[in-house]
């Protein structure tokens, strides 16, 4: 294994091979793994695979380098210090109560090409602005997120797209955990300019991999982040298709946000038919059904939502800001924040040359928004990282201070945390997505989903003060970071 050649021969020589290193399995066993993929690509001697819940193991604990700690390193899933990367990036920090990030610009986007707009999820921003990089030569590929199907059914499949086709087939969210940095070591491997497209905790590692193994850092030269509440379970599938009588053999493709915005869970089935996975309104009712049984506990114990670590995040338009607190952009747009300079350029160089339609919004009515939605980051998962910690459990560590919650936030975190123990049991998931299928949820949802508006206006004087309480603060310009050194601390 070549891969060997080049890392700490020092280490193999000084202290030769072992097999009492946990590593990974550390991280797996405590519940504090992101199922992001990085470690596979980081492992010289090739020792780290994937099992179907997208968990990492060791192969062969023999070959494990002794002192190596190469994927401990890379990994975030125990530490990622936020206070340095805001350093780095952007030499300020945000409000920890606002968990928005450093914000350039709020935009809300969409690709021009109607074709493209239509088959996005939201507003087909990511897509369009990949391909635009890539015919200007910015890039020479992109690691996206496309999908295959085989005699297993449906799966996701993570790949470096190197043409402007390649990267239309993999348009479209993708809401199951998948070890996606596990194809890294192509952008290491092959010389030239690339975008990664990725979940925050996707990012995460990024920073870690790259501060790890130079090479990459002038490789990747633009990091898209998506806006992320929560990722599934990968078994979803098996039992959302179980629960309506399929297998998941059965699905040739599954799209989780097809039709209108906000959109639904279709499945497309072998011979062509296609069919609602779940019988449920509409992808948000779908969503917070989901969430309650396959929401894992890394994601609710994880504090950025707003890939705060990219150079443009992006997310839908979940914006009311009209007097009647409607959605303002209620199909067919991209909500993006520009964070870096880099960012914030490139995205300006898309809009002169036509190939995004772009509505220049305010940070004001992001922030505003954003109060509401990211309350499950600001809420929940403070008291739920409280929780675990006076239960003895190990929790991520962001070196970065919470956001100050509620009594009745801590009660609701408690129940929660009853009803993620309870969903441990198969039977209890399987319970959970009959009854929420029926028709009184359904009318349940519906009616609630009818009161959102007037809560938001009824909210707005106090999301108003929220946000000129936690404004973030201006980014420093590139020049003026490009000498900073930032110490990590989980060294
Ligand atoms: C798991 C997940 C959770 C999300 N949660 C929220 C949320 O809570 N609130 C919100 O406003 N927005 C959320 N988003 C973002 C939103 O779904 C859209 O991705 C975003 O609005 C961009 O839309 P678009 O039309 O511009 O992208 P498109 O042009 O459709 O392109 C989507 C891009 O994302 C890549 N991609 C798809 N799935 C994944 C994945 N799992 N990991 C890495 N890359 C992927 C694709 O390869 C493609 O390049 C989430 C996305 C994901 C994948
Ligand atoms: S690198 Fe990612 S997949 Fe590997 S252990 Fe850490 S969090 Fe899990
Ligand atoms: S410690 Fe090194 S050799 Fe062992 S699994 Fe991790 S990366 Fe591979
Ligand atoms: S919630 Fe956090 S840990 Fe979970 S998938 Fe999203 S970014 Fe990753």
């Amino acid at each position: 294994m070549n891969k060997a050649a080049d890392i700490d021969r020092e280490n193999l020589e000084k202290y030769g091979r072992s097999r009492n290193i946990h590593v990974v399995n550390e991280i797996v066993d405590n519940g504090l793994c992101v199922r992001c993929g990085a470690c596979e690509p980081s492992c010289p001697v090739d020792i780290i695979r994937f099992d179907e819940h997208a968990y990492p193991y060791i192969t062969d604990e023999a070959q494990c380098l002794f002192g190596c700690v190469r994927c401990i390193k890379i990994c975030p899933g125990e530490h990622v210090d936020f206070e340095a990367l805001d350093q780095k990036m952007f030499g300020v920090s945000p409000s920890v109560n606002s968990v928005s990030g450093i914000i350039r610009r709020h935009l809300v986007t969409h690709s021009t090409e109607s074709t493209l707009r239509r088959e996005a999820t939201s507003g087909g921003f990511v897509t369009q602005f990949l391909m635009f990089l890539m015919d200007r030569g910015h890039i020479d590929g992109a690691l996206v997120l496309g999908s295959e199907s085989g005699s297993d059914g449906w799966v996701e499949k993570p790949f470096i797209a190197r043409s402007t086709a390649e990267l239309r087939t993999a348009i479209k969210s993708k809401y199951r955990l998948v070890p996606y940095l596990r194809v890294l070591d192509e952008i290491e491997k092959t010389p030239g300019r690339y975008a990664v497209v990725g979940l925050p905790c996707h990012l995460h590692a990024i920073h870690k991999y790259v501060k790890a193994t130079k090479k990459l850092e002038d490789r990747i030269t633009v990091l898209i982040g998506l806006y992320c509440n929560v990722a599934f379970d990968p078994k979803v599938l098996d039992e959302v298709c179980e629960v309506n009588g399929l297998t998941r053999g059965d699905i040739k493709h599954l799209d989780f946000r097809a039709g209108h915005w906000p959109g639904t869970i279709l499945a497309t089935l072998q011979d062509g038919v296609s069919a609602k996975a779940l019988k449920v309104d509409e992808m948000r009712d779908e969503f917070n059904l989901l969430k309650l049984f396959y929401a894992p506990n890394r994601c609710n114990m994880c504090i950025d939502f707003g890939a705060e670590y990219a150079d443009i995040a992006v997310g839908d338009p979940w914006l009311r800001d009209r007097p009647d607190g409607e959605f303002k952009f209620p199909e067919g747009w991209t909500s993006i924040v520009t964070r870096t300079e880099q960012g914030d350029r490139l995205v300006r160089e898309a809009e002169e040359a036509g190939v995004i339609g772009v509505f220049e919004s305010s940070i004001r009515t992001y922030m505003v928004n954003w109060e509401r939605a990211a309350r499950y980051k600001r809420e929940f998962v403070p008291n739920n990282i409280w929780l675990h910690k006076l239960l003895g459990y190990r929790v991520p560590k962001y070196f970065r201070d919470l956001p100050k919650t509620s009594t009745k936030s801590k009660i609701i975190a408690i129940a929660k945390f009853i009803n993620y123990r309870l969903s441990f049991f198969k039977p209890y998931r399987m319970l959970g997505l009959k009854v929420f299928q029926s028709n009184a949820a359904v009318q349940f949802f519906r009616r609630n989903r009818g009161k959102k508006a007037a809560r938001f206006l009824q909210d707005l004087p106090r999301m108003e003060r929220f946000y000129e309480a936690n404004k973030p603060p201006a980014p420093k310009l590139e020049d003026e970071l490009r000498n900073v050194r930032v110490r990590f601390r989980e060294e």
